[in-house]
Parts: structure tokens; C-alpha cells; sequence
């Protein structure tokens, strides 16, 4: 197999370079960049079709042909040079992709180009007290009355839902459908008199989660997506960019261990000539360009026109791999930065990759990498995905209810 570039890619990692270091350059590295001046960087990618390649340029995106190699040549290069990616989070991830394939044109131009600009941001309302990895069995009902859904229920582990202008849900429509058939996915406003928030402490210190209280919240059929009833389906589809959200930029959290492991010293010389650190970095480096070849190898799948018959499968996968490796590298991180930062009071550093290095960072990306695994599916269960899917192991013993009792 040969991995070099082809022209056409050369080509474009140039070009990518001259844009770079015209409109990101490296004085721009290394110092707090104002939201103003990225929201302008990030017009021009779009513009020169580097961000939101799959997105029509009707909705706010750049439209290019389903390019995977082209993708990694600009994410490498993004990364390297420190520059913004694509907003990252459930909106632009989740949301847009979701619109895309099940939204109707008016919610599809309406919402699409202001969630990638991050002037919509969402929360995703799924799980409830009763219903996490077992989701099928959610409670929280809507009921039509006129030309307004009509919400009742309590959902909890809400990213975000302090700060959201919009929740995506899923809610019960057909109390007396079979479970997975009597399911709605819809957009609820979060600033209306229904809805009330209470913020959840994240052992990051930070209020990362909250719970959701709906009594009465409404909102339009306009913002139904998919077929009444048919949530269950929107939702599977939504899962799957979800999963392969959480695999994301594992390459950027490496670059920072790399840099760590340059300026920290051991025994007088920078831990990175150390064989011990080397052999740790090499075999990080070799899973990550793994799971980065598996990756290409789905998306010329689909470059091709192959409907991937196994695409949750893929993003199980990913996602196991992506979190196992996410705890591995902070680990790795953290028992480099040394011992002050893993004692370190959380809650002062972002969790933010392209930051793991300044105080704190490593340790608050330690703990999220422990929480990410956990949010969108639970390793258990992508385990079980995988066993029962790829490996054709028995399935779980389930109730007749179709519960799971393992
Ligand atoms: C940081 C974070 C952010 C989150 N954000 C959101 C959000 O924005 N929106 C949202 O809707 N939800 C969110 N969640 C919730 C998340 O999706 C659930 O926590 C997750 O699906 C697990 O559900 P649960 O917490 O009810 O645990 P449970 O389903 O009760 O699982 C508990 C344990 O039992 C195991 N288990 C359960 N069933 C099986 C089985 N069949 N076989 C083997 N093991 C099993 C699980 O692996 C897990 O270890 C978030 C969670 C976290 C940690």
C-alpha cells in the first residue's frame, strides 16, 4: 500500500500552508486570539473550502466533493499550525448532519449556517433517571395540541443546557406503541417558561451537566424532525456522529504530549530522549495512525457510494478506541507534567486539547477523557456492540420487554 500524497494532495497541503500563514500566522500561535477575529479566519476557510466541507454552501458550508484524504491534509495542517478548526460540539457534530439527512428545507435554513457559526448552540436531551444505556425506555411524553408539541418529562446529564439555546430530544408521542416505535425527535427552544435547568457539578469542578425540568414547554410541529413516531431511527442516525465526535482530535492531544515531552526534563535532559518515554510515544503513535488508516478505510467506503451496512458498528469502534486512548494519553500526560499538576484542584483549566499544557490542562483532560467515555454510550456498551455485531458472540439476555439484564 502506498501512503505518500498523490500531486493533486501535495497540491493542496501547499496551498493550505500559503493560506495559513497569510490568515493564521505564527505570532497568532501562541496568544489569545479574540471570538471576532476567529469568526473571521473561519469565514475565509469556508470560503477557500477548508471548513464544513459536507455542508452545501446554501446552509453555510463550503460544499467539496467527499474527499477523505483531502480532510486529513487539512486537519494536519489546521492542527499544526494551531489554527480553529470547525466548531466542535453537539450543534455543528451532531445536529447539522442529523438536519442534513432527516430536517425538512425551512428548519434545514433556518438553523444549519448559525449553528456553524456558533450562534445557535444546542443541548442534547436523551437520557432521563430511568433511561441511559437502556434509552428505549424514556418517559418524558409530548402531546399535540394544535400546531404545538406539548412537553412533560425530566431529562439529566444535559451538556451544556445552561448555556443552550436549543435542546434536540427525543420524547414519547405513542404511549401505547411498541417502545422503540412510539419515540419523537424534536427541537425544543430552551428559553421558555416550560423549561428550567439546574446545573449538575462535574468532577472536572465544573458545572458541565445540569438536569432539565419540562412542564408545559412547547414547541412547533415546524420543529418535528423526521416522521411522528420515527425518533428511534433519527436518533440512530444522530448516535453515530456522536460516537465519531468523541474520536475526535486525539492527534492534537498528542502534538501537546509531544511538546511536553521536549521541554520537560529528566535527569537534565528532555524526557523525550529518554528510551522509556520514547518507547511510550512510539506505541501511542502507532495506535493513533491505526485507528487513522481504519478511518480513511470508511470513508473511501463511502467516497465510493458504498452505504456502509455497519456504520454504527464503525462508530462503536471508533469510540471505544478514541476514549480508551483519550484516557491514555492524559494519563501519560499527567505522569509527565508531574506531581504538582496531578494534585492540581480541578475546575481552574479549560478542557480544551490545543491547552493541556498550561497549568492544570493535563489534569482536567484526564478527568473529561473519563467522562467522554462515559457520554454517548457507555464502553460497555460499545463492547457489547462490538461482540455482538463484528464477533458474532450471543447476545446479552434480555427481558421481554427487550431490557437488557446484564
Ligand atoms: C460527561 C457526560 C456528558 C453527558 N452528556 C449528555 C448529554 O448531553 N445528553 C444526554 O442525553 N446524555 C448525556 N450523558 C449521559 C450518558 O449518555 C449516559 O450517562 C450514558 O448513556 C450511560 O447511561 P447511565 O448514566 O444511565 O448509566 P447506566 O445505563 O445505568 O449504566 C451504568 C453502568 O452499567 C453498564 N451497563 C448498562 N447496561 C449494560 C449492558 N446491557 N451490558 C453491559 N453493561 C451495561 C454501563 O456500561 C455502565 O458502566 C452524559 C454523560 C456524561 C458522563
Amino acid at each position: 500500500m502506498d501512503l505518500e500524497l498523490g500531486t493533486h494532495h501535495v497540491t493542496l497541503r501547499d496551498q493550505v500552508g500559503l493560506f495559513l500563514d497569510e490568515h493564521w500566522p505564527a505570532e497568532r500561535r501562541d496568544r489569545h486570539v479574540p471570538d471576532d477575529e476567529i469568526r473571521l479566519f473561519r469565514s475565509l476557510a469556508i470560503e477557500h473550502g477548508y471548513l464544513y466541507r459536507g455542508v452545501p454552501v446554501v446552509y453555510g458550508g463550503s460544499e467539496r466533493p467527499i474527499d477523505p484524504i483531502a480532510d486529513d491534509v487539512i486537519e494536519r495542517a489546521f492542527t499544526e499550525a494551531r489554527a480553529p478548526l470547525g466548531i466542535v460540539g453537539q450543534g455543528p457534530d451532531m445536529v447539522v448532519p442529523t438536519l442534513l439527512r432527516n430536517g425538512t428545507e425551512d428548519q434545514r435554513r433556518e438553523l444549519i449556517a448559525p449553528t456553524l457559526m456558533g450562534d445557535i448552540t444546542w443541548c442534547q436531551g436523551y437520557s432521563e433517571p430511568t433511561a441511559g444505556s437502556d434509552l428505549a425506555s424514556l418517559r418524558s411524553r409530548a402531546e399535540l395540541d394544535g400546531e404545538d408539541w406539548v412537553i412533560h418529562g425530566h431529562k439529566i446529564w444535559t451538556s451544556d443546557a445552561d448555556r443552550a439555546d436549543w435542546m434536540f430530544g427525543l420524547f414519547r408521542t405513542e404511549p401505547d406503541a411498541p417502545r422503540h416505535r412510539g419515540i419523537t425527535f424534536l427541537l425544543v427552544p430552551m428559553d421558555q417558561p416550560g423549561v428550567e435547568v439546574q446545573t449538575i457539578m462535574a468532577m472536572t469542578g465544573q458545572p458541565e451537566f445540569a438536569e432539565v425540568f419540562l412542564t408545559g414547554a412547547r414547541t412547533s410541529v415546524r420543529y418535528q424532525v423526521g416522521e411522528r413516531g420515527s425518533g428511534w431511527e433519527v436518533s440512530r442516525d444522530l448516535l453515530v456522529n456522536e460516537r465519531n465526535l468523541m474520536g475526535f482530535r486525539l492527534q492534537q492531544l498528542f502534538e501537546s504530549v509531544l511538546e511536553l515531552a521536549r521541554t520537560r526534563k529528566i535527569g537534565g535532559a528532555p524526557a523525550i530522549e529518554h528510551p522509556g518515554i520514547r518507547r511510550t510515544l512510539i506505541d501511542i503513535e502507532s495506535d493513533l495512525l491505526s485507528a487513522r488508516f481504519s478511518r480513511f478505510r470508511s470513508l473511501t467506503n463511502a467516497a465510493r457510494g458504498r452505504s456502509d451496512p455497519n456504520a454504527d458498528l464503525a462508530g462503536a469502534v471508533k469510540k471505544l478506541h478514541a476514549s480508551t486512548m483519550a484516557k491514555r494519553l492524559t494519563q501519560f500526560g499527567l505522569d509527565l507534567a508531574g506531581a504538582d499538576e496531578g494534585l492540581r484542584a480541578p475546575g481552574g483549566a479549560s478542557v480544551d486539547l490545543g491547552r493541556a499544557n498550561e497549568p492544570g490542562g493535563w489534569a482536567m483532560n484526564y478527568l473529561f477523557a473519563h467522562a467522554s467515555a462515559i457520554a454517548g454510550g457507555a464502553p460497555n456498551i460499545q463492547r457489547n456492540i462490538i461482540g455482538e455485531r463484528a464477533l458474532g458472540l450471543p447476545r446479552d439476555l434480555r427481558t421481554p420487554t427487550g431490557r437488557s439484564v446484564s
